[in-house]
């Protein structure tokens, strides 16, 4: 045992996946305490052509899973609670749970919502991983599941075999007696089709493509091969991208029924302004690039650009540039959507030539103390009197 730890100790790093459980799902039952223990359905309306986005482990129990159409879901459980989603809202939870993380380590990876890779220091991953658990737990009412091995691959399967709300590891010294037996879905990465195609030529568990003829690989699979060989064996050399960015950020919102007033769209703006802005400070990110999307009654979409003279991460800067491509665009009410998108993102501070001006500062100061009551309370505490105005339409 003590040789195993040495051995890993030398290898530097231990990598946790750390993948909430039902996520979207869990949220509403954790809100709504009169959805607790029944079936929960987040996605399209099952009168609808939408899929299930998210199902409780209750929901699961009758055979709904993610991607399946809503309308199926309802036949197979007709008791389900549908919900349509508040994505605004699961971002903030999510942002409160990476929040937890990195009290940990900041070698943080999040690959969604509800995912994230973690590294720590080699011996430390098991014992962080249960105090991630249960801070999640105590402090946000969530379950989480966590994988803990020594490389990406491992972990994330080590999550698949410990779900949910527990904390698994599979170490590569076990990969023989524990993945090998395992059949080939196991293997993230690992599409139906490639599935079929070994199973074909005879190779059904993952302890056969770890074993079989390298030659008889590269004849199906060519360049993927090695990869897919490695895979079986447990080897991933993959880093964590700690600084992987997204490439643009957005708020989109459908409205129940065509909007034709011009103030209440200007407020869905400010609040969709508002709400990218947070996302960018937090972030630690500035945008170039704004874009208006605008869906009129007949359908017909549009998106708009306008690239900024310097990056920003400012809300009221975002607003009226989303203003000005609206005054340009708005057409003929009513509207059926709108959308604001930031895009061209670079990271670091805010550097402007306007930061002595007073109201500029100002504006400035509003904003932080609003950041820091959303990291603190969640939601979006504070808004600009704009958005108060009218009370912007439901989401469908
Ligand atoms: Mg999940």
């Amino acid at each position: 045992m003590t040789t195993v730890r040495e051995r890993r100790a030398k290898d530097g790093l231990e990598i946790l996946l750390c993948d909430l459980d039902a996520f979207y799902a869990s949220v509403e039952q954790r809100d709504h305490p009169e959805y607790r223990g029944k079936p929960v359905i987040v996605g399209g309306s099952p009168t609808g052509r939408g899929v299930v986005s998210t199902c409780s482990y209750e929901a699961r129990q009758f055979g709904v899973h993610s991607a399946m159409p809503s309308a199926k879901a309802k036949q197979l459980c007709p008791g389900a609670i549908f919900l349509p989603g508040d994505m605004a809202r699961y971002r903030r939870v999510s942002e409160q749970v990476f929040a937890i993380y990195e009290r940990f380590t900041p070698d943080i990876e999040i690959v969604s919502i509800d995912e994230a890779y973690l590294a720590l220091p080699a011996g430390k991953g098991l014992a962080a991983a249960a105090e991630i658990h249960r801070t999640v737990w105590e402090e946000l009412n969530l379950s989480l599941t966590i994988g803990v091995s020594a490389n990406k691959l491992l972990a994330k399967i080590a999550s698949e075999l410990a779900k949910p709300d527990r904390v698994g590891a599979l170490w590569p010294e076990e990969v023989e007696a524990l993945l090998w037996p395992l059949s080939l879905e196991m293997l993230p990465g690992l599409g139906p089709a490639s599935v079929q195609k070994l199973n074909r030529i005879g190779i059904t568990t993952i302890g056969h493509l770890a074993a079989a003829p390298f030659d008889l690989l590269q004849k199906y699979f060519g360049k993927s091969a090695l990869t897919l060989q490695r895979s079986a064996r447990g080897i991933d050399e993959r880093p964590l991208e700690p600084f992987r960015e997204a490439k643009s950020i957005s708020e989109e919102k459908t409205f129940s029924m065509d909007l034709a007033d011009e103030e209440a769209l200007r407020a869905v703006l400010m609040a969709q302004a508002e709400s990218l802005g947070y996302r960018l400070r937090s972030g630690g990110l500035r945008a170039r690039t704004v874009s208006l999307k605008l869906r009129y009654a007949d359908f017909r979409t549009i998106t708009r650009d306008r690239t900024l003279p310097a990056p920003t991460d400012r809300d009221l800067e975002l607003y009226q540039t989303a203003i000005e491509l609206f005054t340009i665009h708005k057409g003929r009410p009513p509207w059926r959507l709108v959308g604001l998108r930031v895009s061209g993102l670079v990271s670091g501070q805010q550097i402007s030539i306007f930061d002595s001006l007073p109201a500029e500062k100002k504006e400035m100061e509003l904003e932080q103390v609003c950041d820091r009551l959303q990291d603190k309370y969640g939601g979006a505490v504070v808004y600009r009197a704009r958005r108060l105005l009218k009370p912007p339409p439901e989401i469908d």
